[in-house]
């Protein structure tokens, strides 16, 4: 009986909460949007949580509620917009440049009405194998079983395209299982994969689980395959994961990474757009201290960097407005 009371007293504080969001009168107000993110334990869903955290901090005067969805990352988010099911979503610049261009694993079917709203954190393409799996190198994964990652996740793309410039493909390796972001540690630890591949940023929750859960090591990712990348394509770049980031692994890691970057869709409406553009660049000092991935993004490069598709002409507003444009 109890319980029922307080339920019922949750709801009308609830309606009269909605009913305070329709007075605002604004013209987006008592709109819901959603931002597809990735696994619990990558870098997407806590910064999608970030975003949303500073969009509804001004629901009173907008009418936005923003809410996060875990996912299975950059191509399912990208085809999840394109569908209509999702209003936002995080992507690696690398799937941005492939969709808006229709190539890769967007050939023959570029998604044209794809727009870019802001830039976010660098992502590594990391990869960590069991310490008894004796790897230094990433090319030395060869012939061991690989978590090459789920269909719809951003580092199966990525790899597939490393892959794919040396005229290779899933396989080369003995195993290439499709574990999403979530459970990958674990597996490893178990001993049913020697390594696992993740394009995310630092620190995340899963390199942490499959550094500290057992001794996984970081492998380096260089050679001549990574050059070709990096002069072909010109989303990629060479980034480093700094030593002393994950326990027991003291060194800095070599790798190469793209840039997270916040998209839509040409159809979400000019004043949602412009509202979550607005209350990520007017409160930019607390998106910096809400995960320390984005504690080196800087308004300019948020802007700029990794956005292939055009900008969103509500972001396009936001940014005329503050004079950065
Ligand atoms: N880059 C990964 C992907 O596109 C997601 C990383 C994360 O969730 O932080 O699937």
């Amino acid at each position: 009986m109890k319980t029922r009371k307080s339920a019922m007293a949750k709801l009308a504080t609830v309606g009269l909460a909605m009913s305070m969001g329709l007075a605002a009168g604004n013209a987006a107000a008592n709109e819901f949007i959603s931002i597809g993110t990735g696994g619990v334990t990558g870098v997407y869903y806590p910064v999608g949580g970030a975003i949303c955290r500073l969009v509804n901090a001004n629901r009173s005067e907008h009418g936005i509620r923003c809410g996060v969805e875990s996912t299975g990352g950059s191509i399912f988010n990208t085809n999840t917009i394109r569908d209509g099911e999702l209003d936002f979503g995080i992507v690696q610049s690398d799937v941005q440049y492939n969709a808006i261009n229709g190539e890769v694993q967007f050939e023959g079917d570029a998604y044209e009405d794809m727009r870019a709203v802001f830039a976010l954190h660098v992502e590594a393409f990391t990869v960590v194998a069991r310490e008894d799996a004796g790897v230094s190198e990433f090319d030395e994964l060869e012939g061991m079983r690989v978590n090459v990652g789920n269909p719809g996740s951003g580092q199966r793309a990525t790899l597939e395209q490393l892959l794919e410039l040396q005229d290779k493909d899933f396989g080369v390796y003995s195993q290439a299982s499709d574990l999403v972001a979530s459970q990958m540690a674990a597996a490893m630890c178990d001993n049913q994969v020697d390594a696992i591949i993740y394009v995310v940023g630092h620190p995340s929750g899963a390199i942490e689980e499959a550094t500290t859960s057992c001794p996984g090591k970081l492998v380096n990712v260089t050679g001549s395959a990574v050059e070709q990348m990096l002069n072909e394509f010109p989303y990629y770049a060479a980034t480093t994961i700094p030593g002393g980031m994950y326990s027991g692994n003291p060194d800095d890691i070599e790798t190469f990474g793209v840039g997270a970057t916040l998209v839509t869709a040409a159809s979400v409406s000019d004043d949602v757009v412009y509202e979550l553009t607005k209350a990520v660049f007017e409160n930019l000092d607390s998106f910096k201290d809400l995960h320390p991935a984005l504690s080196t993004l800087d308004a300019e490069s948020m802007m700029s960097e990794g956005l292939s598709a055009p900008l969103h002409p509500g972001a396009e507003r936001y940014y005329r407005e503050a004079g950065m444009m």
